[in-house]
């Protein structure tokens, strides 16, 4: 095989690829027992390589460890592999463990044995590599139709993808203490699962977990058109607490702002207190309607209202994230194709002015309509946003291409990041894709569009493997792999 085709290959075993990868010649390292093994990092990094080669591999290496140089910052990581030696340079421990991943990806077991000998080859090559989005987030819903165990495997494959952050949206499916009346029976996972999650993310992957909970419209906490209400249905005593339609909670009512308190301060809580927390806040159709809200201007009771969970976030050294829509009026030509709530009657034009500007903005841009847009498509309400001073997020969702070109305008105008929403499209390739397209345009790859379905497959059996799922259903990307049908009696 060409040198050049084999580097390709190697390269393209490393989800995200890396940018900088060389191929110095055909010798190879054996990673096993005793090898040797340079780490310039932190002196915390020695331990942390100790856990990763044990993890992994299952081996104890012979460990040198030197200062980290200059050149390599935050999360970039650098890899140079000789027959001899194996050297990893990163500057933190984030950096470090994106490097472990990477060779991860790319180790082979020794060849010509039956079984894992104990001994696995590297190349001769060297890594040089830096993600290209400090925020590189994933959005994904409980509902209580999702099984825990498919939810661990999300989060353990994003974090294998070098994502960051993930924000978990419940649907009526975290267990509150407080507020029981705000879940589901026979939801997926304990307290006990998500806390043990949220724990291990945080201290053993350094992904953070950011909960969601919606403080303004979606409060049935289930899907629009399905009519299940996860207060109403079983509490209709407590329908003041919500707009007449139930749709938007009741923003002049005391015990409502009361309940979403002690709601979002117990969510905040138990995911450890992250520094951010996601407040929903989009498609409020019917907020502000009721006969005590509408003697108020719509405009000022969400001000007041996103001032209320900023100032109590603050206090918790959290910023609050929220979605955009409502902050634009969809009568605005400006806004023509692309996503905007706000309605005329409401008045929320001005809205952004009044809200305080370390709110970060996470703008959802599906490319619904931009098959009718003439010529370039612009993001002209992500731009508007950061124009007016907010950390913006970008926030695709199944439309590849909309994740590549919100990928680059991230890059290019550098935004706070990018969160891939993926509501229910959790299952099977078209959620391997959007999670594959995302991992790249967040480290800043742009050519490797051709989908390596199975380097893919083999990064999702190895999250698999260290979850110790055994059951047929819970292998996959999704339970099955055809739709179990019933033909009835044949005779
Ligand atoms: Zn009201």
């Amino acid at each position: 095989m060409e040198v050049e085709q084999l580097a390709c290959m190697l390269r393209e075993r490393i989800l995200p690829e890396p940018h900088h990868f060389v191929l110095k010649g055909d010798g190879e390292y054996h990673l096993q027992n005793g090898s040797r093994l340079c780490v310039h990092a932190p002196e915390e990094a020695c331990s942390e390589a100790v856990r990763l080669l044990g993890k992994y591999w299952g081996i104890t290496a012979d460990i040198t460890r030197e200062a980290c140089v200059a050149e390599v910052s935050g999360e970039a990581y650098r890899i140079d592999i000789t027959p001899n030696c194996l050297t990893i340079e990163a500057a933190t421990i984030a950096g470090l463990r994106h490097a472990f991943r990477t060779l991860r990806m790319l180790v082979e077991p020794e060849r010509g044995t039956r079984q894992l000998s104990g001994t696995w080859i590297l190349p001769e090559v060297t890594i040089e590599d830096a993600p290209a989005l400090a925020f590189r987030g994933l959005h994904l819903c409980v509902f209580p139709e999702n099984r825990f165990e498919d939810l661990a495997k999300k989060v353990h494959y994003a974090a294998y993808l070098k994502f960051n952050v993930i924000v978990m949206e419940f649907w009526g499916t975290f267990p509150f203490e407080s507020h029981p009346e705000l879940c589901w029976e026979g939801v997926p996972g304990t307290r006990e699962q998500w806390a043990e999650l949220i724990r291990e993310m945080r201290e053993s992957e350094g992904v953070t977990l950011v909960p969601q909970f919606n403080v303004l419209g979606h409060a049935p906490n289930s899907r629009g058109g399905t009519a299940q209400h996860v207060v109403l249905n079983r509490h209709p005593e407590l329908e003041p607490l919500f707009e007449p339609d139930g749709w938007c909670w009741c923003l002049t009512n005391p015990h409502t702002r009361k309940l979403l308190d002690e709601a979002v301060c117990e969510l905040h809580d138990f995911f450890g207190r992250p520094p951010y927390f996601h407040i929903g806040c989009d498609e409020a159709d019917s907020v502000g309607l009721c006969s005590e809200c509408r003697k108020h201007p719509i405009a000022d009771l969400i001000c007041n209202h996103i001032t209320h969970f900023r100032d109590l976030f603050a206090a918790r050294g959290a910023r609050v994230i929220m979605w955009h829509d409502m902050l634009l009026n969809r009568s605005d030509k400006r806004w023509e194709h692309y996503c905007a709530m706000g309605r005329d009657y409401q008045h929320l034009e001005n809205l952004h002015k009044h809200i305080p500007h370390d709110t970060i903005i996470a703008d959802w841009e599906y490319g619904y309509r931009f098959d009718q847009i003439p010529g370039e498509v612009t993001y002209p309400t992500t731009l508007f946003f950061k124009a007016n001073g907010f950390d913006t997020l970008v926030c695709p969702w199944r439309k590849l291409d909309v994740i590549r070109s919100l990928g680059a305008l991230a890059r290019r105008e550098k935004l706070f990041g990018m969160l891939e929403t993926t509501w229910h499209i959790f299952y099977g390739p078209e959620m391997k894709r959007m999670f594959y397209e995302t991992a790249q345009a967040a480290w800043g790859i742009t050519h490797g569009e051709e989908f390596h379905q199975t380097t893919m497959d083999r990064a999702w059996r190895t999250v698999v493997k260290d979850l110790g799922l055994q059951n047929y259903n819970d292998l996959g990307v999704s339970d099955c792999q055809i739709i179990p049908q019933t033909f009835g009696s044949l005779g």
